[in-house]
């Protein structure tokens, strides 16, 4: 947005390169609502583009490594952060900012500008007393709740840098969020801990969305944002954006979910490669609450090569409690099948287990050497596939900072 002379402004921080961080709803959310406020200006900030200069700072926080990013750019006066990294530890990050807002921001940030444009004394006081506003030191934790998401602003105009490269994943793109929440609880997911429950858009509100978006925004996709693509009327939704001829882009996809008509019409709209993320072999994966049969992935594959895709994108985990030496072969068994069955390329992707707050794994212990074992049994095993195994380091810091040590 143009720069507009206005009585109060707000900086926007994603603490990371502008890449990611265009592609951040709640950043265009915030932006968005304040924005429609006469008398506001919000710009927002990345990493990577101008520093921050307005009085007021709000900072996204998505990954536990971008704390200390977000730290280093804070402005010299009043400092607020949002996002789930915030949700999992709000005590801890507090530490550092003057006030959090904790859940759906829709629902508190109008009421934060309007005790803002009140002036600043005894600011902080005043807004301690709105739910879902944590201000260190004055209330207790709270989380903010949009029960009905169509009663909401969206931000129909998403802009973009002029010149963008290849590094910006989804190019320009409409971001279109479809729901909230997910309706399942994966025992080692913090996504529910952070939209408090399962919400969707209704049809009608999304088709909205999708014509004004098309007009206003001059994109070559629209990109679903949906954590697992329940949504009841998805290939309505999948069938509404193919008669606008755009391409598609869809998220992982619950195998058990997804029939045969929906992964058509998910290649009609473009897509090359379908995503599922089984997490483990059978057992291992019903202890995680995630009760998908590998038989359900097997029947997704044979309909994904029925369809025609290419390309099968497979996400696993290691690090689970209760790893038993026989998990692992079946781990591999698993794998094994999968790259048998799908006629493609299939890209397998290992991560381990982060255990976030607020799970119920908060309290299992990062083991870095336990994980260093698996990790090695299972890279010497992996014979017939190509790997991708994420970085045990990184892991660990992540893992420590969430639970409190940043240093
Ligand atoms: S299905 Fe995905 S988003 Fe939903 S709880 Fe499980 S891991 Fe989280």
């Amino acid at each position: 947005m143009k720069y507009r002379k206005s009585k109060w402004t707000m900086d926007l921080v994603y603490p990371n390169k502008s890449y990611g961080g265009v592609y951040s709803l709640g950043l265009l959310i915030i932006a968005n609502i304040v924005n429609s406020r006469e008398d506001w200006f919000c710009k927002r900030v990345f990493s990577d583009s101008e520093k921050v200069s307005s009085k007021l700072v709000g900072f996204s926080l998505q990954y536990e490594l971008d704390l200390k990013k977000a730290i280093s750019m804070k402005g010299e006066g009043l400092n607020f952060a949002g996002g789930p990294l915030v949700s999992m530890n709000p005590e801890m990050i507090g530490e550092h900012f003057d006030f959090l807002l904790i859940g759906d921001v829709e629902e508190v940030i109008v009421k934060v500008l309007k005790e803002y444009e009140k002036g600043e004394d005894q600011f902080l006081k005043r807004i301690s007393k709105i739910k879902g506003v944590y201000v260190p030191g004055k209330n207790k934790v709270s989380s903010a709740f949009v029960k009905d998401l169509d009663k909401v602003p969206y931000p129909i105009v998403q802009e973009y840098p002029e010149k963008i490269d290849k590094d910006f994943v989804f190019g320009k793109c409409l971001i279109l969020e479809i729901e909230r929440g997910c309706p399942f609880e994966c025992k080692f997911c913090p996504l529910n801990e952070f939209y408090q429950g399962y919400r969707y858009r209704s049809f009608e509100n999304i088709k909205k969305i999708i014509d004004e978006g098309l007009e206003k925004n001059n994109v070559e996709k629209v990109v679903i944002y949906s954590p697992s693509f329940a949504h009841p009327k998805r290939k309505e939704i999948l069938k509404y954006l193919l008669e606008k001829k755009v391409r598609v882009t869809v998220p992982s996809l619950r195998a058990e979910l997804i029939d045969k008509e929906c992964l058509e019409l998910i290649k009609k709209c473009g897509q090359e490669s379908v995503t599922i993320a089984p997490e483990s072999a059978e057992r291992l994966r019903f202890s995680l609450n995630k009760k998908v049969k590998d038989e359900a992935y097997f029947n997704f594959i044979k309909m994904a090569n029925e369809v025609g895709f290419k390309k099968l994108k497979v996400y696993m985990m290691i690090g689970l409690p209760n790893t038993s030496e026989k998990d692992l072969e079946e781990f591999i068994e698993f794998v094994d099948k999968v790259k048998a069955k799908f006629k493609g390329q299939t890209y397998l992707s290992i991560n381990y287990l982060v255990p976030k707050p607020k799970t119920k794994f908060s309290e299992h212990v990062f083991d870095k050497k336990i994980l260093k074992q698996e990790a090695k049994y299972l890279k010497k095993e992996l014979k017939k596939i190509k790997v991708k195994l994420s970085s045990l380091s990184t892991a660990y810091k992540e893992w420590e900072i969430i639970h409190g040590h940043l240093n």
